[in-house]
């Protein structure tokens, strides 16, 4: 007996019912703000990934030699190989350039809830402009995005690495200190922040107006310096878009790191609450990227969102996605009557309709039960006394109702 690998999984047909229509309502939201999709191979040279990240990263993904002795990698994650392509083949393409992308990545991860070692990211990037309104747009469509799936409850938060840039330089914090530093905020934990900070000689009262700006949520509370006016205005206007046009609520969190590896500017995390622990639902921003790749210098942003993650959150909302069904369920009474019935099957499947006919010539009984099982809307059963009279019984499967049908009228169903 084998079982599929750790942090894997298969998708049984209630499962790919939901996969395959939360991905239309995906493509179709990317669609209407003008994205168009494309697709990258599976696997990369290993170095479309250490190139962004060093070395370290290779612990974290699945990366092997092919058998002609080169490194390769299992894709972690989308950005890089949509820049890589970008470079080696789009550049030209006129801007802005919006291209999407539904797919699936793989990582090392430690597998929980919410958390698998081969996952789907749909996510986009966004090529050749960072105006505010573009910026808006981007952050937008990743909620909504999110909100069309059927979701009810997502926090919104924005940061800006600029601002936090600045906020480190006016403490005197070093690279250094910075690499120790960076994931504390990234984390929250304002505690070790602050002992770490103290440790290294930050006074109090600037540790303590540093952790005040990292809480506020409300940019208009910014204190602003010369250095970061601008960026605070570009950070004001994309809010203001959000809230006033796409009204959509969102709060300021400097402390939105991510990683800090390529992001650069605005950057922002769509999280769904009741998730708990795995609740980061999308990550995005403005990066710089183009340039390391070999490729012209070109603003830059995008997001990803956890597909497999907004499905999880979606249902533990509640929400119930539509299952797809059968049609019509065809039950010959008697083997005579096969012919007849795949005749019939065929005259509505070629109609468009979604239709099944008995195959394992058993009872009306076990037959009627199978077409429940299947959630069938309706089944046609076809009988001796229904042919002399060139007609069949199509049973309602949730009301029970008969009604008997010319053969002739099924065209017109
Ligand atoms: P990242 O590329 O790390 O910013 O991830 C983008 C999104 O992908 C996250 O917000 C998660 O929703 C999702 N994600 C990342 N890693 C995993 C994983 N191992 N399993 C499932 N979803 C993941």
């Amino acid at each position: 007996m084998f079982e599929a690998p750790r942090g894997t999984r298969d998708f049984p047909p209630w499962e790919m019912d939901k996969r395959r229509y939360v991905e239309d309502k995906i493509r179709n939201t990317f669609k209407i703000y003008g994205y168009r999709e494309i697709q990258t191979p599976t696997f990369e040279h290993l170095q479309v990934f250490t190139l962004k990240s060093g070395d370290a990263i290779i612990d974290e993904i699945y990366s092997f030699k092919d058998k002609g002795g080169r490194d390769l990698a299992l894709r972690p994650e989308l950005t890089a190989p949509v820049i890589r392509f970008y470079v080696e083949k789009l550049q030209m393409e006129p801007k802005p350039l919006k291209l999407f992308y539904i797919g699936n990545c793989f990582r090392y991860d430690r597998p929980q809830k919410g958390r698998y070692r081969e996952f789907t990211q749909a996510g986009c990037e966004l090529i050749g402009v960072d105006t505010p309104e573009a910026i808006a747009e981007l952050i937008a469509l990743a909620y909504n995005i999110l909100r069309n799936i059927g979701l009810k409850n997502v926090d919104l938060h924005i940061g800006d690495l600029t601002i936090l840039s600045t906020l480190f330089k006016k403490l005197g914090i070093s690279d250094e200190n910075k690499k120790e530093i960076i994931p504390l905020i990234d984390k929250e934990k304002f505690d070790e922040l602050y002992l770490f900070m103290q440790n290294i000689g930050v006074s109090k009262d600037e540790i303590e107006w540093f952790l005040d700006v990292l809480k506020m949520d409300d940019i208009s509370k910014l204190p602003v310096s010369d250095e970061i006016e601008e960026e605070v205005e570009r950070l004001k206007d994309v809010f203001g878009f959000l809230r006033d046009i796409y009204s959509i609520d969102c709060k300021m969190k400097l402390s939105i790191v991510r990683g800090l590896d390529y992001y650069k500017d605005i950057v922002f995390e769509i999280e769904a609450p009741i998730l708990g622990a795995e609740k980061q639902l999308c990550g995005g921003g403005i990066y710089e990227l183009i340039p390391l790749f070999g490729g012209r210098e070109a603003p830059s942003a995008g997001f990803a969102i956890g597909f497999d993650r907004a499905i999880l959150a979606a249902e533990t909302e509640g929400y119930r996605f539509p299952i797809s069904t059968i049609d019509y369920y065809i039950i010959p009474l008697s083997t005579s009557l096969i012919s007849k019935s795949i005749e019939i099957a065929q005259i509505l499947r070629n109609k468009g309709l979604l239709v099944d006919v008995d195959l394992m010539r058993r009872g009306i009984g076990k037959a009627l039960k199978y077409a429940g099982s299947i959630n069938a809307k309706q089944t046609i059963l076809l009988g001796p006394d229904e042919l002399d009279k060139n007609a069949v019984t199509i049973r309602d499967m949730v009301t029970g109702e008969q009604k008997l049908v010319l053969i002739e009228e099924l065209k017109n169903l």
